[in-house]
């Protein structure tokens, strides 16, 4: 049995929301008065009223979660917040159909998650048992090294909500378990500039300012007004402004000091109908060369990087894989200047610290790792940053990869490789 399962007892306005053998929300009318309840089966004949509810045979008629959630919110019903919760716990779920590398490992608990309200019953749900909380958004920025051995939580808060529009700029907020991918073409239909250089990035909103997703020029820190996170320890509401998420080259505080300590529920950016077009990357003017430049708008450079994009990374569906494994690091002006007095094909790009950012990809082609085959697993042949999961590949081999790539790296240049993906359950 899929759960939830939502119900409407035949004749009578009651709806219910079963959340599995042994709860279920209940929304009745009895005259003018409405009750809600929360109903936890504690006894065998509560839970067989349960089971009979949800087989085929009773005077109840399945209805969609929209359908229950209009009467619930219609009647104004409360499960101690002002949001309903929907908040369901499985055991031993698979998670590779989760992650894009598609792993094998499996969550001890999971469950997903679609408003505070129930974000926070999971918080008490993890604390009264002593089991840890792992954040599952899209899962394409993490490698699972074994099975997690915490509750899995699986973000689903969705909704796109203009805070402001003065005609021109528009303040828009997002909740976290929307798709990337889809609220970027949502602005592109609407009109509104600004994210179409973070095309066809995979994941979620929530987990975009985890390490200020950014591609072809553009972070999302150029767009991004605030979040809103819940913090673990406490499930307090939070508002975190640009600064305070201190964002850096694929960081934040949320990967760094804060880690694992709250939990993105909503991200709100500022979009700009007007915004000039980004196309300093030489491969979107290429793409692009064909029409006139007054003639470009936010939607052809979307279409440009998607391209772009496709021709290049292989797409998570056919080969797993988690994106670029590894951050391009950043040296010291003296350390870039002796590789270039040796390599002096060398790509390299000044930062306004004065340290020379270096293309990981490069060097980890020059060490000879283009198009490395484990059988399972290896490095993708067009692009040297992926790691590719061929099939039946266990983290562990994904992770013995990198560590030889890394230390193949430090040898032949000097130059220290830091994973961009998160490691899930790696031996420290
Ligand atoms: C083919 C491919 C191409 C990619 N290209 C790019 C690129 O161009 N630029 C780029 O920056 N990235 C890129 N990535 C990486 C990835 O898509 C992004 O980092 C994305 O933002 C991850 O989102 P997700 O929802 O899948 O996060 P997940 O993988 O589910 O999670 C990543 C981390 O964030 C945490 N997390 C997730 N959601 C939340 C939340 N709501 N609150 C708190 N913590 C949370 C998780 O616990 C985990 O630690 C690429 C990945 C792939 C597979």
């Amino acid at each position: 049995m899929q759960y939830p399962v939502y119900l409407q007892l035949l004749g009578t306005k009651n709806v219910y929301a079963i959340q599995g053998p042994s709860r279920f929300y209940e929304c009745s009318t009895m005259g003018d008065q409405t009750l809600c309840h929360d109903v936890v089966a504690t006894t065998w004949p509560e839970r067989q009223r349960i089971l009979d509810m949800v087989a085929d045979d009773g005077p109840w008629e399945r209805i969609s979660r929209e359908a229950f959630m209009h009467c619930w919110n219609d009647r104004n019903c409360h499960m101690g917040s002002s949001e309903t919760s929907a908040f369901e716990v499985r055991e031993h779920v698979e998670l590779a159909p989760h992650t894009t590398f598609g792993i094998a490992a499996k969550a001890r608990w999971f469950a997903d998650v679609s408003s505070i309200a129930g974000l926070r019953e999971a918080l008490n749900w993890s604390r009264q048992r002593g089991v840890e909380l792992f954040v599952l958004g899209g899962g394409s920025n993490m490698l699972l090294h074994r099975d997690v051995d915490a509750l899995v939580i699986r973000i689903q808060m969705r909704g796109v909500e203009v805070l402001s529009d003065d005609g021109r700029r528009i303040q828009v907020a997002v909740g976290a378990g929307e798709v990337w991918h889809d609220f970027v073409l949502h602005t592109l239909d609407q009109g509104w500039g600004g994210l179409e250089n973070l095309s066809l990035i995979p994941g979620s909103v929530g987990a975009s300012p985890m390490q200020n997703i950014g591609a072809y020029g553009v972070e999302i820190r150029e767009h991004f007004a605030w979040l809103d996170a819940i913090r673990v320890s406490d499930g307090a509401l939070q508002r975190f402004t640009e600064k305070q998420c201190n964002f850096d080259y694929r960081e934040s505080i949320f990967k760094r000091e804060e880690k694992g300590k709250w939990i993105i529920v909503r991200v709100a950016f500022n979009l700009d109908r007007k915004s000039a077009l980004r196309m300093e990357y030489g491969a979107i003017e290429r793409e692009l060369q064909h029409l006139p430049e007054a003639k470009r708008t936010h939607r052809d450079v979307s279409e440009a990087v998607i391209r772009i994009r496709k021709s290049k990374l292989p797409d998570p569906a056919i080969a797993g894989n988690a994106g670029s494994f590894f951050k391009n690091p950043t040296v010291p002006k003296n350390v870039a200047n002796a590789l270039l007095s040796t390599h002096p094909k060398m790509p390299h790009y000044p930062q306004l610290s004065g340290d020379i950012k270096l293309a990981a990809g490069w060097l980890i082609e020059q060490a000879g790792w283009k198009g490395h085959n484990r059988t399972t697993h290896g490095v993708h042949d067009q692009q040297a940053l992926v790691l590719v999961n061929f099939g039946g590949a266990s983290g562990k081999e994904i992770w013995s990869l990198a560590s030889d790539i890394i230390d193949s790296v430090k040898t032949e240049f000097g130059v220290l490789l830091e994973p961009e993906v998160n490691q899930v359950g790696l031996d420290s």
